[in-house]
């Protein structure tokens, strides 16, 4: 074998030869759907630094501010940066908020008050807003403000409930929740083009509705964000898709100017909103991993078609398909065995580059109704923008599979993940010469 060929490279790193050539015939397959991702990635790339040109983006708004952080121009500009790339007229762009569930938190209980109501027309909205909104009892819910909640599941086949949606509208209706992304259930995830429809839906009865998306694992999967298909705020977590994997903490809000200014308020405090908050050295890494984030969800997408691609072949089911479109960076494959979920995400850590020697196992994580195991070795802590793995160990045992800051680590973690389950018997060998 020669030193300077991958397939040499691969074998080092445990990677049998039939694995290996099983995955390249996959990835031969896929040139196609690979070339439209990357006419995506070089559009969002254009968009981004359009972005950061028109905003005169300089070496001082990478300078360290501290204290109360006034005339923080590095801060100030990357929200005008983040507002221009997603076309809205505001956004708040912070190290502050301290994940995805805080800037939803944030953003919901900035705009409703005692009173209010909370509609989301998409059915449950992901795990940890329970606690937010007051569907699960919890300390300080939004629930205890007297913000009551309503929700219209989607209907059997996934679609809207538009009948039950406009029957929910009501005189308190304040806020509607749209969540782009499937995150960990096993409806489909949105289209923007869809989530407009519903938007408009809304808008065309109530015009005063505010219509919020969790964007959270979408950005710059598509040419457009919900921003630009009627949204009047976005909301995600910079350690998933635009902090590009080099923001280390983060999460940001864009919108209308009133909102934003009421998220701000809600963030700091009444009257100080946008002027404090210092953004203590993490600029450039905020704008580098923006910069980046295109390219990075690329690598990410490809990464996902090519799992579905992979296990779709071998017989298991995949959600979504290997040929449907792609609105998120999350792939679910159904094991349906326990030992399956395990020896995947085994297979996940093994290729990392950080805690690559740990063996993950199933563990009674809180909030979760059954053990659940997960697979990452992140620069960042629990960063799923970089290449990870999540399996609760229950019916139907699926995992939920994402990112991968190149292309190149997506591919080989989830070959990784396939010697696994060979290595652990829990896939015959034979499954791999059916194609
Ligand atoms: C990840 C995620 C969240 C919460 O973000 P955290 O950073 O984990 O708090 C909310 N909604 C969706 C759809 C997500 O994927």
């Amino acid at each position: 074998m020669n030193h300077t060929e991958s397939s040499y490279m691969y074998h080092m790193l445990g990677i049998s030869e039939e694995v290996r050539i099983y995955g390249q015939k996959i990835e031969d397959m896929l040139r196609e759907r690979f070339r439209e991702f990357d006419e995506t990635a070089e559009y969002n790339q254009l968009k981004v630094l359009n972005a950061m040109q028109e905003n005169r983006v300089s070496e001082a708004c990478f300078h360290y501010a501290s204290g109360y952080g006034y005339n923080d121009m590095g801060r100030d500009t990357l929200e005008s940066v983040y507002a221009s790339a997603f076309h809205t007229e505001a956004a708040l762009v912070r190290p502050q908020i301290t994940c995805g569930t805080h800037a939803l938190c944030v953003a919901l209980s900035a705009n409703l008050r005692p009173g209010d109501e909370l509609l989301s027309p998409a059915g449950k909205p992901y795990d940890t807003l329970e606690e937010v909104i007051g569907i699960r009892p919890s300390k300080g819910s939004l629930s205890e403000y007297g913000v009551t909640y309503r929700q219209v599941d989607l209907l059997k086949d996934g679609e809207f409930d538009y009948p039950s949606i406009e029957k929910a509208l009501n005189e308190r209706t304040k806020l509607v929740t749209i969540q782009r992304s499937k995150g960990y259930q096993t409806r489909p995830s949105f289209s923007v083009k869809k989530i407009g429809e519903l938007i408009a839906f809304i808008k065309e009865r109530r015009p005063d509705v505010i219509c919020m998306v969790d964007n959270c694992y979408g950005e710059f999967v598509e040419r457009i964000e919900p921003s630009d298909a009627g949204a009047d705020m976005i909301v995600g977590s910079l350690i998933k898709n635009p902090g590009g994997g080099l923001a280390p903490i983060g999460g940001y809000i864009a919108g209308k100017e009133e909102l934003i200014e009421n998220c701000a308020s809600r963030l700091t405090s009444p009257g100080l909103g946008k002027e404090v908050g210092a953004s203590l050295g993490v600029m450039q890494s905020f704008y580098q991993g923006f910069f980046l984030a295109p390219s990075v969800v690329c690598g990410a997408l490809k990464g996902a078609v090519f799992a579905a691609n992979i296990y779709e072949n071998l017989g298991f089911s995949v959600v979504p398909d290997g040929r449907e479109s792609r609105h998120d960076i999350i792939q679910a494959v159904t094991l349906g065995s326990p030992e399956g979920v395990v020896a995947f995400c085994k297979g996940i850590q093994a290729a990392a580059p950080v805690d690559s020697y740990v063996t993950p196992e199933p563990w009674a994580m809180p909030g979760y109704d059954s053990d659940v195991i997960m697979a990452a070795g992140a620069f960042v802590q629990g960063s799923s923008i970089e290449l990870s793995a999540d399996g609760p160990i229950k019916h139907p045992y699926a995992v939920y599979f994402q990112g991968g800051l190149t292309w190149n680590h997506a591919k080989f973690g989830i070959l990784k993940s396939l010697q696994s389950l060979i290595d652990d018997d829990v896939l015959p060998i034979e499954r791999l010469r059916g194609l």
